[in-house]
């Protein structure tokens, strides 16, 4: 396995040698929780994915049923639920995580993050599970400083068209930390910057997948603003890695942790680079900033690195290849299936 072959370390040899276990992925139909279930599944864990199939989809996790060890429940977070039998570990990773998504349904969006946390550490408690959340680099909201530490405590804007997912993000953290201190349970806060892969939506609305199928497709790439806001991207695999390793950490790290690739591009730059990549003759066109959108965003990862001996591998380069040959599957495949149909 290509991370493995990558990441020699503790954690992971320590995983592959534990008992088998069963780990619950809620958001696991997504972009990142379809690579995270296959990750356990490789590992050996029994792995049940919850999902309302919102944003994620039965596509991502098709291939996973084989295993025999996969099973798939339609369940949204802000129910309570019950799971029969163990559970060792859950990873929250149910919300929308596009700026156009999570925007659709704010109240949805602000339900999921907080009765979803609250359901699923309810769950952990019953059930004596380690409980991580995917939370998110919006918790800083625009932030004044660059690079982010997770001691920053952000500039959030608590009644703008992001608050939805920031301030919910930021209830979730909140909740992760007094279930700790109360219950003793065993909390995870992965503070998560923006990250690709294959497997984003074709209309995730996100800057990578957009300019990436844009460029395939030989449209104008839909820079916002003048395209000079930054952002730090991480590749899927680099992620996934780190998520493991923070469940995997020692009890007493339940403070964030950032999680990211601290490699800053203007936006502007990052369409270059995919026009580069792509071959693509596509141009540049410049749409309307949308309100809020943070001005520059880059994680300091020091905390991932001395607590998890964690850093990201894979240069933007290398991940947008994936990404773009992904992607250049996905449009083939629908042109050859609307081919057929005419
Ligand atoms: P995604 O939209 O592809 O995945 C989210 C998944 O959660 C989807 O499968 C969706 O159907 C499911 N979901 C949404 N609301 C739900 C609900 N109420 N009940 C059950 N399932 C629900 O997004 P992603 O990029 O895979 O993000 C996964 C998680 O990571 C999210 O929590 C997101 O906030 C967090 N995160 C992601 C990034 C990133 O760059 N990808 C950055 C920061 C944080
Ligand atoms: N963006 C863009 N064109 C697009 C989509 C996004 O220029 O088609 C910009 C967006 O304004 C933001 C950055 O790219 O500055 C990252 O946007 P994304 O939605 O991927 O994530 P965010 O970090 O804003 O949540």
């Amino acid at each position: 396995m290509r991370s493995e072959r990558r990441f020699g370390h503790k954690f992971l040899s320590g995983l592959s040698s534990s008992a088998r276990k069963t780990i619950l992925v809620a958001g696991g139909a997504g972009f990142l929780g379809s690579h995270l279930c296959e990750r356990l599944l490789k590992q050996g864990s029994d792995v049940v994915c919850l999902d309302n199939l919102l944003t994620g989809s039965l596509d991502n996790i098709a291939h996973l049923s084989q295993t025999g060890r996969f099973t798939f429940r339609q369940h949204d977070v802000i129910e309570p639920l019950r799971i029969d039998g163990p559970v060792d570990e859950i990873y929250n990773l149910a919300c929308p995580a596009s700026p156009p998504k999570y925007q659709k349904d704010p109240f949805h969006t602000f339900q999921t993050s907080i009765m979803g946390a609250m359901n699923l550490l309810e769950l952990a408690k019953a059930k004596g599970a380690r409980i991580l959340q995917a939370s998110t680099s919006e918790v800083y909201g625009d932030p004044e400083i660059s690079p982010q530490p997770e001691s920053y405590r952000g500039c959030v804007n608590t009644v703008g068209p992001r608050a939805c997912y920031d301030e919910g993000k930021r209830a979730a953290e909140t909740l992760f930390y007094e279930y700790g201190r109360q219950f003793g349970l065993n909390t995870k806060i992965a503070r998560i910057f923006n990250t690709y892969g294959p497997r984003m939506s074709p209309d995730d609305g996100r800057v990578v997948s957009n300019f990436i199928v844009q460029a395939l497709t030989g449209r104008d790439l839909t820079v916002y603003g003048k395209g000079e806001q930054t952002r730090s991207f991480c590749y899927v695999d680099d992620l996934v890695e780190g998520l493991m390793r923070l469940m995997a950490s020692p009890d007493d790290l339940r403070d964030p942790v950032n999680l990211g690739n601290p490699g800053e591009f203007t936006v502007r730059e990052l369409a270059e680079i995919v026009l580069a990549r792509t071959g693509s003759r596509s141009r540049l066109v410049n749409l309307d900033l949308p309100v809020d959108d943070p001005r520059q965003r880059r994680p300091d990862i020091a905390r991932a690195k001395r607590e998890l001996s964690w850093s990201p591998v894979v240069p933007l380069e290398e991940g947008l290849d994936h990404t773009i040959a992904y992607f250049d599957a996905v449009l083939r495949n629908s042109a050859r299936k609307e081919a057929m149909v005419s």
